[in-house]
């Protein structure tokens, strides 16, 4: 049997048996490569060992053609301090917990910078952001795998393999108030034709762009917030804090909602950046762009072009719960992308689902072509197996 023959069959079977809502072990030699997204790590304490084992079980049998990505928040509260300030040692022990746990493993790993690295985006987020691209690269071997470097935006392009390309970008870099690197003086518009450049070049392969900011969220940073929220407004601060505020309750989650800080997808700056992307990717097919930023797990399917946020490695917030296509969690996980050497692509999420190691949610994603797109319109074709 021809191996396209036998992928075929797999993903017939896989979509025919979705509704039976089992794990499926894609044959080995079908896979190119695996990558995984892990974001917002950077709050570890044991709490984050039963995602990072769960990961180091997914990842053991595929080692040597898989990635690893930190999305950003890679360390909890502010990125790394200088030698001499405080929390420095706190912030190395971070870096060092997550790496040692790694490095049990021969996945490729890639960090990419969110706002907490740039120090929650204060004046001097810069130097903290640079000490954090040192000290992980200093660990690794001196490799460039901290992208895009010295607090500039990128897009910084990777060869994954054959036929996968990884573009990080650094969006904390675009909300950015204060000094940040000098990348000759680079405009947004200049940014979005490099992407575009890339983009033009490898319209024949899986694009995966990496940056810590959603486009597409339906959590806090979205302006949603639950009716508890709204009428609990408390219990954001002490889960046993059930005073009822109603009226007085929503002013946040209004605001959040339609003017926003500049974390918000709500907030002018953060508008002009999802504008920008937005308008450089709509003619790409093939596209998935994953961010973390939320401490949640959400997937959108937008035919050609996929969203992803993986923000729920160490942390976790409430999420509008999503309907298929599209899917959402609040439990911590991650993503897992296996690209297949037929071009397809299994998206999986998992999760810790009290106290348990689960699969929340799986997809075949077929290749995408402009004269066949009922694919991706069929119900068949997704299901959530767990929430
Ligand atoms: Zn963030």
């Amino acid at each position: 049997m021809s191996r396209h023959l036998a992928i075929s069959i797999f993903t017939f079977f896989v979509i025919s048996n979705f509704h039976t809502r089992a794990q499926f072990n894609l044959p080995q030699d079908s896979i190119e490569h695996v990558v995984f997204l892990i974001g917002d790590a950077g709050d570890v304490e044991d709490k984050t060992d039963k995602v990072f084992n769960l990961f180091l079980r997914q990842i053991k049998p595929i080692t040597k053609k898989s990635t690893v990505l930190f999305l950003g928040d890679n360390i909890y509260p502010g990125g790394m301090p200088n030698k001499t300030e405080k929390g420095r040692k706190e912030a190395e022990q971070i870096i060092i917990h997550q790496l040692n746990r790694l490095k049990q493993s021969k996945a490729k790993i890639y960090y990419i910078p969110g706002n907490h690295d740039w120090n929650k985006g204060k004046k001097g987020g810069l130097s903290h952001l640079l000490n954090e691209e040192k000290f992980i690269e200093q660990n690794l071997g001196n490799v460039n795998l901290f992208i895009p470097s010295n607090g500039c935006p990128g897009p910084f392009k990777i060869n994954i393999s054959d036929h996968l390309v990884l573009i990080a970008l650094d969006t904390q870099w675009w909300l950015h108030k204060f000094k940040k690197g000098t990348c000759n003086n680079i405009s947004t518009s200049e940014i979005i034709n490099n992407l575009k450049t890339i983009l033009d070049h490898n319209k024949d392969k899986n694009i995966l762009i990496v940056g810590h900011h959603p486009i597409i969220t339906k959590g806090d940073h979205g302006g949603f917030f639950t009716i508890k929220k709204h009428l609990f407004p408390l219990t954001h601060f002490n889960k046993y804090l059930y005073l009822p505020l109603p009226i007085i309750g929503s002013i946040v989650p209004f605001y959040r909602k339609l003017i926003g800080n500049k974390q918000d997808v709500a907030h002018s700056r953060y508008k002009k950046m999802i504008k920008e992307l937005t308008n450089a990717f709509k003619t790409y097919d093939n596209l998935i762009y994953a961010a973390g930023h939320e401490h949640n797990l959400q997937y959108y399917d937008k035919g050609s072009q996929h969203y992803i946020v993986s923000g729920s490695a160490s942390k976790i917030s409430d999420v509008k719960n999503l309907k298929s296509p599209h899917f959402s969690s609040n439990k911590k996980g991650f993503f897992k992308l296996s690209y297949l050497k037929n071009g397809n692509i299994f998206l999986q999420s998992f999760g810790i689902v009290n106290g348990l190691e689960k699969l929340l949610f799986q997809k075949m994603i077929p290749r995408f072509d402009k004269n066949i797109t009922t694919h991706n319109l069929n119900p068949a074709n997704y299901v959530r197996i767990s929430r």
